[in-house]
């Protein structure tokens, strides 16, 4: 499917989203070491959503992992790029949890895809109020290749496309925060019709 066009020149956006339990970090990992097997020069970054978890890794969930830099946003990632790129030429750039970035990465992938650069994010696509993730919206667009993964519903055993946040054994209400760090919640993935819309 990726092929090279006929000026032989590389550079594009590949996005991987969808719910959680889709396996997107286990795809995101897959490809990324794909390019590194090929001995291309691979580099990798991951918001920093909590101090208490600046770790160098992405990990999945099966865990599987891939080294990477924790940076707290756009700005700091383009630091990190010119300095890596003073040591080595970057070839493919990864990025995870690009919903958490600020709005200012949506440019900057662009502009690294045009530079020649293969670019490879992964993000869901919506929160758990069923509204579009910053950044995956533009992606969605901009992007050349788009793979939407599905998860299973944990209700129904049925294809899961959205994810339902638990509190408290709950699905959680619409005013709860979407981002919050702090392990007493839970989500599952669920279809259509076991999702429950938050109040
Ligand atoms: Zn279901």
């Amino acid at each position: 499917m990726l092929t090279k066009n006929l000026q032989n020149k590389l550079g594009w956006i590949e996005l991987i989203t969808g719910c959680m339990f889709a396996g997107k970090t286990e795809e995101f990992i897959k490809r990324l070491r794909r390019h590194s097997y090929a001995k291309r020069n691979v580099v990798a970054f991951k918001p920093i959503i909590d101090d208490r978890y600046s770790i160098d890794k992405i990990s999945s969930h099966s865990g599987s992992q891939f080294e990477s830099y924790p940076v707290k946003d756009s700005l700091q990632m383009v630091e990190k790029i010119k300095e890596l790129t003073k040591i080595k030429k970057i070839d493919v750039l990864g990025i995870d949890e690009i919903q958490f970035f600020d709005e200012g990465i949506v440019n900057l992938v662009q502009e690294y895809a045009d530079k020649g650069i293969i670019v490879i994010v992964n993000g869901l696509d919506k929160d758990f109020k069923c509204e579009p993730f910053k950044n995956v919206d533009k992606l969605l667009v901009q992007a050349e290749y788009v793979d939407k993964l599905s998860a299973i519903c944990h209700n129904c055993g049925s294809n899961a496309s959205r994810t339902q946040r638990i509190v408290n054994g709950k699905p959680a209400a619409a005013n709860e925060p979407v981002i919050l760090v702090s392990g007493e919640e839970q989500y599952e993935a669920r279809c259509r019709h076991c999702y429950i819309k938050p109040k």
